[in-house]
């Protein structure tokens, strides 16, 4: 058997045979057109608005978080700047399809040196001038296999318009090449729980009818797996199924301490699956996914709006709302538009706020203003806090709006180390796993180069994890998890064992984890999070927990 290694999007595991993904269309070659420009550009109009629609049509089917991608999409077809591009291309003698297709390539090269959230949406510009290509051409959208039986897909990277429609009968999971974490292709893919591992090293290897196991929760692929192998594959899949169609129960250890498990939140839309899926509230609200596209920065009323559709879904319930968190992965362009050459290390979270301390008022205005008419329980929390002085700052001021609590998030190493002064003026931490673990081991979280190094097992990561617990212990105040970390089962357990109060995920994580908590106590959770903080790596770690863990369940039996 042999082991690609990718990054997996949420815990699932699955088998079965290989379909790959039909290749890209070549590219047109750049010849002068025959036609006229003006025959040139309405093909080419033509061809673009039946994309446009076809997309928005796929939207209104698939409904959801791909709707918003889809029609994204298709304004990204017709957006006018591209239209002129293309034009002008046109214009200079080219074909439609040369000049759609050097007209999107030059747009994508301008978002890809944009990096983070927006250097990932550019692979979905090469879908959707595939599309218009292949209209012109007169021939189908590259699309997706069926070769007449359930099967696991595999691409290079998948187009948002072909992961919406995926029929999930047929398709058992899917391996990308290409995509990082936060691709459409793994929002999707984590929305629909479809078994996914993206930015898989050697994919491109994998031959049709070739079986395989897609291991989202350990990232990898086996390919051509052992009887032994897929009979546990076949084990754990079970158990992930007994674990969702369990009832619904407050989040708890076996021994009945309560630990609340709460949604991670980017939009108030997605409160209603949430609260459906169990969420006793939410643990992190990532106020600037709402304005990711912004370029002024939102208004009191636009943002009280917000705020208010959020907090009625979880009333008596506490919603944790993070303040603008700008920079890297994120963003803001009405905060800090200024180029950085390292920006995960700039002018970035509670910093940019405090350097544009008009931006924090009005957001914190809003929220004051969305909290006394609604039932929730807010509590408000800056993101990258990496001194005691902005803790200070920033708790100080959240309550100059009559916001009764007020905490900051661990995600940088030297507000672990000091969590105890941190936690002295804050009402509560809450600790981000994500960026924590790309700032102790260096690794921007970004970076498929780099992505073996971005591992919340790490027992450095670990170790400041348990500073924050031991503070919160100390100080009688709540320390959350609200960082990727908390939706691998054992790892929540883990963190549990080092003093984590409530745990923070997406909800479609819930389940799992809710089930892998109601079997250990908290004396159990103690010792499985020692055995994994004396181990000297990530997969040490990992293995010394699930030795421990062993134990722990025989010595229950
Ligand atoms: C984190 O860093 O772990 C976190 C929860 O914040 P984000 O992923 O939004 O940076
Ligand atoms: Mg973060």
């Amino acid at each position: 058997m042999t082991e690609l290694k990718g990054v997996g999007i949420g815990l699932g595991v699955a088998q079965g045979p290989v379909a790959r993904m039909a290749d890209p269309l070549p590219a047109p070659k750049d010849t002068s057109s025959e036609l006229s420009a003006d025959e040139e550009t309405s093909r080419v109009k033509e061809a673009v608005s039946a994309v446009a629609r076809e997309l928005e049509s796929r939207g209104e089917r698939a409904g959801g978080a791909a709707r918003d991608v889809l029609e994204a999409q298709a304004m990204m077809v017709e957006d006018p700047t591209l239209e002129e591009e293309v034009n002008a291309r046109i214009a200079a003698g080219k074909t439609g399809e040369f000049a759609v297709h050097d007209a999107f390539a030059s747009f994508r090269e301008t978002l890809t040196a944009m990096g983070g959230y927006l250097g990932e949406r550019a692979a979905d510009l090469d879908d959707v001038a595939q599309r218009v290509i292949a209209h012109l051409r007169g021939l189908p959208a590259p699309g997706v296999p069926d070769p007449g039986h359930p099967f696991i897909l595999v691409a290079k990277d998948l187009a948002p318009a072909d992961t919406a429609l995926l029929d999930l009968d047929k398709v058992l999971g899917l391996v990308t090449s290409d995509g990082g974490p936060t691709s459409h292709t793994a929002i999707l893919a984590r929305e629909k729980s479809i078994v996914a591992v993206v930015g898989v090293a050697g994919a491109e290897s994998l031959s049709d009818g070739q079986e395989i196991i897609v291991d989202a929760a350990g990232g990898l692929v086996a390919v051509d797996p052992t009887q032994e192998e897929l009979d546990a594959a076949a084990k754990r899949a079970a158990e992930r199924a007994a674990a969702a169609a369990a009832p619904i129960t407050p989040g708890a250890l076996a021994d009945g301490t309560a630990v609340p498990l709460l949604a991670n939140l980017g939009k108030p839309s997605a409160a209603a699956e949430a609260v459906e899926l169990g969420a006793e509230g939410v643990g992190l609200f990532r106020t600037e996914f709402i304005f990711l596209s912004s370029t002024d920065a939102p208004s009191v009323e636009e943002q009280r709006e917000q705020y208010i559709e959020l907090l009625k879904a979880f009333p008596g319930k506490k919603v944790v709302a993070r303040v603008l968190d700008a920079g890297a992965d994120k963003p803001l362009a009405f905060v800090n538009d200024a180029h950085e050459d390292n920006p995960a290390l700039g002018l970035r979270g509670l910093r940019a706020l405090q350097a544009n301390e008009q931006i924090l008022r009005d957001q914190l205005t809003a929220l004051s203003e969305a909290n006394t008419q609604t039932e929730a329980e807010l509590w408000v929390m800056a993101p990258m806090v990496s001194t005691v002085a902005e803790a200070e700052y920033f708790v100080r001021i959240a309550k100059e709006y009559d916001l009764p609590v007020a905490g900051v998030m661990v995600e940088v190493p030297s507000s672990a180390l000091l969590a105890e002064r941190i936690l002295e003026v804050s009402d509560f931490a809450s600790i981000g796993t994500n960026d924590l673990t790309q700032y102790t081991l260096a690794a921007d979280r970004l970076l498929g180069s780099v992505a073996s190094f971005q591992d919340p097992w790490h027992p450095a990561v670990l170790r400041l994890i348990r500073e924050v617990g031991a503070a919160g212990e100390k100080l009688g105040k709540p320390v959350g998890i609200c960082g990727e970390a908390a939706a691998d089962p054992l790892l929540a357990v883990v963190l549990v064992g080092l003093g984590a109060t409530s745990l923070s995920m997406a909800p479609t994580a819930l389940a799992d984890v809710r089930a892998t908590l109601l079997t250990y106590t908290a004396d159990d959770a103690r010792r499985i999070a020692h055995a994994a903080l004396t181990a000297g790596d990530a997969t040490g770690a990992r293995t010394a927990a699930q030795q421990a863990a062993t134990r722990e369940k025989e010595t229950q039996s």
